[in-house]
């Protein structure tokens, strides 16, 4: 392994500060292939910042680098301030982000390395992972939401056959397809945020325990 390249990209949503902070990364080797990828996230709430995401991005990809040993290192990134300050061509104010500027730095020792700010058109790919953590966090989070609901649910649930179950009379909720006639499920559930209503986390439950009581 001699020369990698690190995209790094964060994000705080659905409002910065204090939304979810989630950070993406990818090492490529010179060929331009993916050789390490990762996500996640770093932060919530009052913590959470676009550059508290960024910086984590950062960190993140570098651990994942200094394990593989390059002999150089070519960062990018489309935070202007995380590069600025990584190369310390812009002060750090911000006292909580210093721990990340140290970590960073020291992880990078014993490895050339040169750090270059990119448009975001070209960082799609870190972008993309940081939003994919952002969705299952958010839909975690509001599934959990909708779980507290589920006990509500059960004794409402009528089986009509086939894993399908009427919720007292009024919605249609189908385990096999994965669907329910709710306006929660119907309005709010996309490809990309597949969002279970309270009738379906509640129908496929009630699946579980029917499963548990044959066996
Ligand atoms: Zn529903």
């Amino acid at each position: 392994m001699t020369t990698l390249t690190l995209y790094f990209d964060g994000l705080c949503e659905p409002v910065n500060p204090g939304g979810i902070a989630c950070f993406g990364w990818l090492l490529l080797d010179e060929r331009g292939q993916v050789v390490q990828e990762g996500n996640g996230v770093e932060a919530r709430g009052p913590d959470a910042t676009n550059n508290v995401a960024e910086w984590a991005a950062l960190e993140r990809g570098l651990r994942a680098a200094a394990a593989l040993r390059p002999e150089s290192l070519e960062i990018r990134g489309d935070s202007q301030l995380v590069i600025n300050q990584l190369t310390g061509s812009w002060r750090m104010n911000a006292v909580h982000l210093r721990p990340y500027r140290e970590r960073c730095l020291y992880l990078l020792r014993g490895c050339q390395w040169a750090a270059r700010w990119i448009p975001r058109e070209q960082n799609e790919a870190a972008d993309a992972l940081s939003r994919k953590a952002y969705r299952a966090e958010a839909l975690a989070e509001a599934e959990e939401k909708r779980w507290a609901k589920v006990p509500e649910v059960l004794p409402r649930l009528q089986p009509l056959g086939d894993g399908a179950y009427s919720v007292g009379g009024v919605y249609v909720v189908d385990v096999h397809a994965g669907r329910c006639t709710c306006p929660d499920f119907t309005k709010r559930h996309t490809a990309d945020f597949p969002l279970r209503c309270k009738h379906l986390l509640a129908a496929e439950e009630a699946e579980r325990l029917a499963a548990r009581d044959a066996a």
